[in-house]
């Protein structure tokens, strides 16, 4: 499986045939809910306590979501685009917590705060338009030619700074909205008729069509993040049309566009979270394929000296638990140096690949170990073996390297190894493994100084 890097596979990423497919899905319900509540939209229906609590706990909530993963996503690639993008869906958050405490008759008859009449709908003005130009700015950043350069100089921190800019507007458009009553009346009693034929509905309806357009227009558009942008910003138009067009609160209208508001603040997180749960599975591949190669020896596949260190760790006192015998045999090619100098490096090498295949292949049980212990010296670890077993499992070894007939300078000689074997057993007397390992040494040393070619034990 190809894996991108991780800051790579956070952005950049083309869609997927499936994620296509669900974007598609997503869109043609997103615009038949619409087309067929267009007729109705003005309809009056029951007033429903409960929905429009409901409705911005999950705003807030999902659109809270989304705005720290993104942010999370800005401080791992810093990708400048994801700032405005985190602060859209914070301003979000913001808003529509903001709006629900003024709305009238949630949890006071006028809203809490010390909100006007006109408070909650101008919160939804500045909401849906600044929810706009934040996502619309973010597509022109991302596709910006200063994006990259900017990307790469920006700190953690400076990013986090233009970020918090984002809740201090929200707050002062709060304000101006709660506590001035200086903005024009836009709702008396349930209708808003004089917004959805004011400039003020025009003004937030064209924010939120240009930026469908603008997302439309990119070169980005074939990515996972600005496919699912491209479905909560198609949502979110089609929520302000149903508003504008239902020109009252509770009517057919009204909450068919804010159901279509959670559409628009969960696409995006759908992708989010979809897209985690990939690097989720990279992430195990990766580690699984690290940890298997860091404890490989590169030249012969074999297992490295860290990972015999560790498994003679664990076999040590294993076999002390059990009281069954532990074998180890170093193995070391024979003048390997001459070999070296005669051939190049380049073929020592190819011949420490032979023998070590050659090793690997002498041994049976799955407990058994052929390792690379360094240069042109392998060990072999054997739990449950006795000493007779463990030399005849070397001089097996032995016979299979000379079985290879890689030649010598020495055209009467092939390669061979030597080999020293030594084992510990419960009247054994070796304090820790080291003094086990530096036996094996002694004996191997003994098959050097007796000829070289053949196995040796201790004693
Ligand atoms: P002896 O029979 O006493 O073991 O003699 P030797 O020449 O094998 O022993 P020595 O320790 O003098 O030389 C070991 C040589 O192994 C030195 C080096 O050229 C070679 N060697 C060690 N690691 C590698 C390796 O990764 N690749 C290659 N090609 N050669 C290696
Ligand atoms: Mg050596
Ligand atoms: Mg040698």
């Amino acid at each position: 499986m190809p894996f991108n890097s991780m800051p790579e596979a956070l952005h950049n990423t083309l869609a997927t045939g499936p994620q296509k497919s669900l974007a598609a899905l997503l869109a043609l319900i997103v615009v038949l809910a619409t087309l067929l509540a267009v007729p109705y939209a003005g309809l009056p229906l029951p007033v429903v306590q409960p929905f429009l609590p409901i409705f911005a706990a999950t705003v807030t909530l999902t659109e809270s979501l989304t705005a720290y993963l993104l942010l999370v996503q800005f401080m791992v690639t810093r990708q400048f685009f994801l700032v405005p993008l985190a602060g859209g869906y914070a301003y979000v958050a913001l808003m529509a917590s903001i709006q629900l405490l003024v709305f009238p008759g949630v949890f006071a008859p006028t809203g809490l705060l010390g909100a006007n009449t006109q408070s909650a709908v101008w919160l939804w003005v500045f909401w849906h338009g600044g929810f706009a130009v934040l996502l619309g700015l973010a597509i022109l950043a991302k596709n910006a030619s200063w994006h990259a350069e900017l990307s790469r100089r920006i700190t953690a921190w400076q990013g986090l700074l233009v970020f918090l800019l984002v809740p201090l507007v929200a707050l002062a458009l709060a304000f101006l909205a709660i506590r001035l009553e200086v903005l024009p009346v836009l709702i008396s009693g349930k209708s808003f008729s004089s917004l959805s034929h004011s400039a003020v509905g025009w003004v937030v309806w064209g924010l939120n069509a240009a930026a469908v357009l603008l997302i439309l227009l990119t070169r980005s558009r074939r990515e996972v993040t600005s496919l699912f942008l491209f479905i909560a910003l198609l949502a979110a138009l089609a929520n302000v049309s149903l508003t504008l067009l239902s020109s009252a609160r509770y009517s057919l209208g009204w909450y068919a566009a804010r159901l279509l508001s959670i559409v628009s603040s969960t696409s995006l997180l759908t992708a989010l979270i979809l897209q985690i749960t990939r690097l989720y599975q990279e992430l195990a591949v990766s580690h699984e394929s690290l940890l298997i190669t860091s404890a490989r020896d590169k030249l012969t596949g074999l297992h490295n000296r860290g990972s015999f260190d560790e498994a003679a760790k664990k076999e040590w006192p294993r076999a002390h638990r059990s009281a069954e015998p532990l074998s180890v045999v170093l193995v070391d090619i024979d003048h390997f140096k001459l070999y070296n100098d005669h051939f190049g490096h380049l073929q020592g090498d190819t011949c420490l690949r032979s023998v070590a295949q050659a090793l690997a292949g002498s041994v049976k049980r799955p407990a058994d170990m052929v390792a690379r212990y360094g240069g042109e010296e392998f060990v072999l670890l054997l739990p449950n073996t006795p000493q007779e077993q463990a030399l005849r499992v070397a001089e097996k070894a032995r016979l299979a390297v000379a079985a290879l007939y890689i030649p010598t300078k020495f055209a009467d000689k092939n390669v061979s190894i030597s080999a020293g074997c030594a084992t510990w057993h419960a009247q054994a007397n070796y304090q820790n493994f080291q003094e086990l390992l530096h036996d094996a040494d002694r004996a191997l040393y003994k098959a050097k100084e007796n000829g070289r070619n053949q196995v040796r034990a201790v004693g």
